[in-house]
């Protein structure tokens, strides 16, 4: 259905690989043996040298986010001798310069409380009613940042490295109605709960039958995607000023200060 494929990249952005799967997936696209290491290095985001007959490749770990045509690319340059990064590889990379982290990845501080809604409350109900109390995933309203897309939003992420769920803070308001958020944090949660299952190429998917089935169970499912289909523009503006109200919160915060009393 055009509109749940839609959601699901509007939704969240789980990564579509792990590590053995792009590992396997990228020996296969170049036709050789190949041994992948994935790197936080904020300056070379890809490298590569062929020893004994085997590529070593060192890709930054955005390429977990690779789709499937980028992965084929850097197969075909592997394969040819040619230069590895140019073409759509280039423009995967440029594209998500984002992920690129000046920090090693720490679990941050969890807000919960927000304006409108408390996150502690939507996910203790949560937990209860479709997991008996027994899912333990930290959660936290996010910052919104880096999550924007054109024409839509990301409004909820589950990071399989923290096990973390964020949620983005354009959510609390007062005129976003429970059931969608609920309905957002209800995906991520089923995303720690369910993991990723790999497909016959080996790639790691999220969004199984088995998961969508699971999605739907909760009671207002389609009123939450009803509602998100009606209100993203409005959301989408809301979001754009979040964003300029951070950064100039971040301009007036390198100001100079006076003494604090
Ligand atoms: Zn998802």
């Amino acid at each position: 259905m055009a509109s749940g494929r839609q959601l699901e990249i509007l939704f969240d952005d789980a990564p579509r690989w792990d590590p053995p799967s792009l590992e396997a997936a990228l020996a296969d696209a170049a036709g050789k043996p190949l041994r992948l290491v994935l790197t936080d290095n904020r300056s070379v985001l890809l490298s590569f040298r062929r020893e004994a007959g085997v590529v070593k490749l060192r890709l930054h770990r955005m390429f977990l986010y690779a789709p499937d045509t980028v992965v084929s690319a850097l197969g075909r340059k592997l394969r040819r001798r040619g230069r590895a990064a140019d073409g759509e590889v280039r423009r995967f990379m440029n594209a998500n310069l984002h992920r690129v982290r000046r920090t090693p990845r720490t679990m941050p501080p969890l807000v919960t409380s927000g304006r409108t809604h408390d996150l502690t409350a939507v996910y203790a109900s949560l937990n209860q009613l479709f997991f008996a109390g027994a899912l333990r995933v930290p959660i936290t309203w996010g910052r919104g940042v880096g999550r924007a897309r054109r024409g839509g939003l990301t409004f909820g992420s589950y990071d399989p490295v923290l096990a973390l769920i964020r949620i983005h803070p354009v959510l609390d308001r007062a005129d976003v109605p429970l059931y969608f958020l609920e309905s957002v944090v209800y995906h991520e949660m089923l995303h720690h709960h369910m993991g990723g299952v790999p497909d016959r190429a080996g790639r790691t998917v999220y969004h199984t039958r088995g998961f969508r089935e699971a999605e739907a169970r909760f009671p207002r499912h389609q009123d939450a995607l009803a509602w998100e289909k009606a209100n993203l523009p409005k959301l989408l503006r809301a979001s754009q000023a979040l964003d300029r109200a951070r950064k100039a919160a971040r301009i007036s915060a390198k100001r100079p200060q006076g003494p604090r009393v």
